[in-house]
């Protein structure tokens, strides 16, 4: 809202919860809070959704339907931002592994003196707040992101997998299979993940594509098997990493086919994926004490990211607690 004040917009805004509007009325002066029911909706050009206001069609927030009924276009921050059309954008997304593909492939790309910033859902950092003027911008792009962007594209475009999630928001697999899909027609080259069943199936007639796949050497196309990266006939051994290896096998093939098509070495490539620390709370080893290692992996929120974190150990002591969510 602050951005959007900033920019010279006239902005209306609006919480549905009581505590949250009286806080906001005081962080944001520059707004105006109004109930979009005594909004003058021909003056609005368009209603902006906070990411976790419902939009999708059996699962629509009120305002929703309102603004579809007078005519008034929805979007989101992200395709604001788009739109300002920053030099080159690559958009992430996938059930698992986005934020740390996301900042994998900025730090590649900032060691190779690729001037890059990284954005979307990650820890609080609201893209309209990203620092202007970087050469590229690499943002985390969720299903609902995506239902909501239009009239932008993407340089280049990431589908990591699709496993089972959201379903208590989407009302079939089908469903969120599509709005995952979204980012086919948004990207000029698509990076895909053909060794995911979802994700090949739903990329099956993309031209401009780079496949990975962890599951079998590809002939053409990134391949990363047993601590190796195959691709076009040559073969680089990854080595020691920071991060688990195996949970991030897809999000480092991803971040090097992104890297590759953007001409950056095989060295430095390699080299960053060894020094890459990984994020927090996502299987990160935090003590090693009395030969017992500990693991956060707080992040994980759905069976798939949970699975690859716990196949990856020995001898588990798995401490677990949240919510269900009950068509998962
Ligand atoms: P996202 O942004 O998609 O939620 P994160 O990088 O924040 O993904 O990781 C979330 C959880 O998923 C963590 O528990 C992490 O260990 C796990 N994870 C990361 N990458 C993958 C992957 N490619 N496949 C499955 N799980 C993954």
């Amino acid at each position: 809202m602050r951005s959007l004040v900033q920019s010279g917009a006239r902005v209306l805004a609006w919480d549905d919860d009581e505590r949250v509007l009286r806080k906001s009325r005081e962080l944001f002066a520059g707004c105006e809070f109004v109930h979009p029911y005594e909004y003058k909706w021909d003056e609005i050009s368009e209603l902006i959704l906070s990411p976790g206001v419902p939009h999708s069609c059996h699962n629509e927030h009120w305002v929703v339907r309102l603004a579809n009924r007078v005519g008034c276009r929805i979007t989101s921050d992200v395709e604001i931002f788009c739109r300002s059309r920053p030099a080159r954008l690559i958009g992430v997304t996938g059930t698992n592994g986005k934020s740390t593909t996301v900042e994998l492939i900025g730090w590649i790309l900032n060691r190779a003196g690729i001037d890059s910033e990284t954005g979307g859902n990650i820890g609080g950092k609201g893209v309209l707040s990203l620092p202007q003027g970087k050469a590229t911008y690499i943002l985390e792009l969720s299903s609902y992101q995506l239902e909501l962007m239009h009239g932008v594209s993407l340089d280049i475009g990431v589908i990591l997998n699709i496993t089972p999630d959201h379903l208590d928001v989407y009302s079939s697999m089908a469903d969120y299979i599509a709005a995952k899909g979204r980012i086919l027609e948004l990207s000029n080259l698509l990076v895909a993940n053909c060794g995911d069943d979802n994700t090949a199936r739903l990329c099956e007639n993309v031209e401009n594509m780079v496949e990975f796949s962890c599951e079998e050497k590809l002939g053409k196309g990134v391949s990363v098997l047993d601590g190796h990266i195959h691709f076009q006939g040559r073969v680089a051994e990854i080595g020691d990493l920071k991060i688990d290896s195996a949970s991030n096998a897809e999000n480092i093939a991803a971040s090097y086919a992104v890297a590759k098509s953007l001409g950056v070495s095989d060295e430095v490539i390699i080299a960053s994926i060894r020094e890459f620390p990984g994020l927090r709370h996502r299987n990160q080893v935090v003590a090693e004490i009395a030969n017992v290692t500990f693991v956060n992996d707080s992040k994980a929120t759905n069976a798939a990211s949970v699975a690859k974190a716990l196949m990856g150990r020995e001898n588990v002591y798995w401490i677990v607690g949240g919510r269900a969510r009950m068509a998962e």
